[in-house]
């Protein structure tokens, strides 16, 4: 059996206007994250665990901000695109950590609805999905609210 980690990581700034796209919901918030696409910055660094594990290159590549079409893109819909090309490569979804790093909002509420979501999309268990919330203890980019971070380490086997 082969086994391959990878490795995602995606900054997006906040403004004021709600609500929250993050991990696939909407969270009621009085920030939201702002992109080319939607902005969905778990997604985002989910799609680029899985493609940098596969080694198939990342969102960048695949959907270039420079492109009119991807502006305002689900990235739902990039995440599946992502899933299917490693799917294609015979590679098999072991399981997913994430963290994501904002000051505010709490994550802990939307823990298991975001757990659900992902694996919704991913056609695997919510136990395969590993999800923490981190703050940035008021200091830096994140610990000032202005932006949010996400991490997040995925495993493949084929
Ligand atoms: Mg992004």
């Amino acid at each position: 059996m082969e086994l391959r980690i990878g490795l995602g990581h995606d900054t997006h700034r906040l403004e004021p206007g709600g609500p929250l796209k993050l991990g696939g919901i909407d969270l009621e918030f009085d920030y939201h994250l702002v992109g080319h696409s939607d902005a969905d910055v778990l997604l985002h660094a989910i799609t680029d665990a899985l493609l940098g594990a596969a080694n198939l290159g990342d969102i960048g590549s695949l959907y270039p901000d420079s492109d009119p079409a991807n502006r305002g893109r689900d990235s739902a819909q990039m995440l599946l695109e992502a899933y299917i090309r490693v799917q294609r490569e015979r590679w098999h979804l072991v399981n997913l950590d994430c963290v994501v790093l904002a000051e505010r909002p709490k994550l802990l509420p939307y823990r298991q609805q975001i757990q659900r979501r992902i694996a919704e999309l991913l056609n695997i268990d919510p136990q395969q999905v590993g999800l923490k919330g981190k703050t940035g203890e008021s200091v830096g980019e994140v610990g000032e609210g202005r932006v949010i971070q996400a991490q997040c380490v995925c495993l493949l086997s084929r």
